[in-house]
């Protein structure tokens, strides 16, 4: 197919919402030109969600558009300022450091809007040089799709270009951008900056963007305040059940990296679990394990209270807006956490005991660590019944992820009895099970390995992986090596939040 001679003439109307929020909010600012970018990685599900032709990409100037340096007409580009608690402690201002918001575009889909991440300095960048590396630009392209395929709530990532400019980390890398698409990028830190300097009138300002443009029927609710605050608590609670579901460990959940949609949003040093470990710390940086896997849901919900101390000047009352936390959040939460443990369990309908059995089988999973994947995967194609004479034989997939195989067979007959209770014919309680339980995450070693071949000219590595990984829960043969445990190179793989 040719390229159009000039793409930028067939685009879908475009405009800038957060723009007509007053300028305190923002500084307007162009993009910083990144010389002779290159395409790195594409989404083409992203561009359908967009409405862009599907032959931009083999255009040169795609990479222009979303490297910075041609703008998209009708966008604005603007930084925000937000605020935040990192690491549990008030961080001030902070603000998009590295990020312009170009504008958005409505269609059947929903409402998109387009952001690059790594485009040049802002007066938000404290010092820093505004750029991103392609290391974690290839990161963050790769899981905001894989999440997506696996069924989280997530931004998503258009594209990453590259360039051959330097810059400087703990070594000399090369810079990129990766262009992120989400509905909105307000985070929880937009909020308390706000309340932070006592500026009611701009919380309130803030709050009704949001409702008017993303949450509509907040508005028309008895206390339309109090239902915003309560639609972030039951979505960020749902949102956390998948991370825990697939084993997403976010690694930086400091409340400016919060999306006021209950999106997953700034993937850093972000984990996939691998041999379980509920005290696993994914990020190098986070000395004190404060973002492990089993802390999530709490962090969570200590990063709602501080959303919700940013709504008093709205909601008056301290009880009321801790009370829009405490009603909604661990609720959503359990709810949604539980039913999908029961998808990935095979259980068919909901039992009083559940709660317990999929409490012990965690407890099971830390004490004997099998990978979380392969286990939940292997567990899908296990019969429901099995004879004693069998069963070694049967269980031999699930059981050779055991070094204790009597520990193994001692879960799986509760495992059993569990089922028994609930009847469901093995062939479709297996495609259920096997539409729950991805054969494909993104593994360390996966990323490491298309970042290291993308780091020497070879891009190839990063479409396959995001092929593979947009349809994690089928079988795909010719990517069987993609589920399988970290080879000894990766081992002591690290990942911080230098990016
Ligand atoms: P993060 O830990 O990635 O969420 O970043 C925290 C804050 O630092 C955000 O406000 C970022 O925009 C900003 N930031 C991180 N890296 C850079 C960079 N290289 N240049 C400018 N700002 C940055
Ligand atoms: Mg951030």
């Amino acid at each position: 197919m040719n390229a159009p001679e000039n793409l930028l003439n067939d685009l879908p109307a475009f405009d800038n919402s957060f723009a007509a929020l007053p300028e305190a909010f923002y500084t307007r600012l162009a993009p910083q030109p990144l010389p002779d970018p290159y395409l790195v990685g594409y989404s083409p599900e992203v561009a359908a969600l967009l409405g862009l032709p599907a032959d931009w990409p083999n255009s040169p100037q795609f990479a222009e558009i979303f490297a910075g340096n041609q703008l998209l007409p009708g966008s604005a580009p603007l930084a925000a300022v937000y605020s935040g608690h990192q690491f549990g402690v008030w961080a001030g201002q902070l603000g998009d450091g590295r990020a312009h918001l170009l504008g958005g575009l409505r269609n059947d889909s929903g409402h998109w809007e387009i952001q690059l991440k790594g485009a040049g300095r802002t007066p938000y960048s404290r010092g820093a040089d505004g750029r991103a590396v392609l290391r974690s630009s290839i990161r963050e392209f790769l899981c905001s799709e894989a999440m997506a395929a696996l069924g989280v709530p997530t931004t998503r990532a258009l594209c990453v270009v590259g360039a051959d400019l330097p810059v400087r980390r703990e070594s000399i890398e090369t810079a990129a951008v990766v262009t992120r698409v989400a509905p909105g990028f307000v985070r929880f830190g937009s909020f308390e900056h706000w309340a932070s300097r006592d500026k009611h009138d701009e919380v309130r300002q803030l709050a009704d963007y949001v409702i008017d443009t993303f949450r509509p029927q907040c508005r028309t609710a008895a206390h339309p305040y109090d239902a915003l605050l309560r639609d972030v608590a039951a979505r960020t609670g749902e949102m956390v059940a998948h991370w825990m579901a697939v084993g997403f460990m976010h690694g930086v959940m400091n409340t400016d990296n919060m999306s006021i949609l209950g999106l997953t949003l700034d993937y850093g040093p972000f984990g996939f679990m691998e041999a379980f470990d509920a005290g696993h710390i994914c990020n190098h940086s986070d000395t004190y394990g404060r973002y492990t896997y089993r802390n999530q849901p709490h962090v969570a919900q200590w990063n709602l209270y501080c959303l919700a101390d940013a709504f008093l000047p709205l909601l008056k009352r301290p009880e009321i807006s801790r009370a829009a936390i405490d009603e909604t959040y661990g609720e959503a939460f359990e709810t949604h956490f539980e039913r999908l443990l029961r998808g990935k369990l095979g259980l068919r309908t909901a039992l009083p005991d559940d709660e317990a059995f999929i409490g012990e089988t965690f407890g099971f999973l830390q004490q004997h660590r099998p990978d979380f994947t392969l286990f939940f995967r292997t567990l899908s194609c296990l019969p429901a019944a099995v004879d004693r004479e069998n069963r070694a034989k049967t269980d031999a997939p699930l059981r050779d992820l055991f070094v204790d195989r009597a520990a193994c067979d001692g879960w799986l007959d509760n495992w059993r009895a569990r089922l028994a209770q609930t009847p469901w014919p093995d062939a479709e309680r297996q495609t259920a099970m096997l539409a729950a339980n991805p054969k494909y995450v993104l593994r360390n070693w996966l990323a490491e390995q298309a970042i290291r071949q993308a780091q020497a000219g070879d891009f190839s590595e990063v479409e396959r992986l995001r092929r593979c990984l947009s349809q994690p829960y089928a079988e795909q043969p010719e990517f069987a090596a993609y589920a399988a445990l970290p080879p000894d190179w990766a081992r002591g793989l690290e990942v911080s939040c230098s990016s």
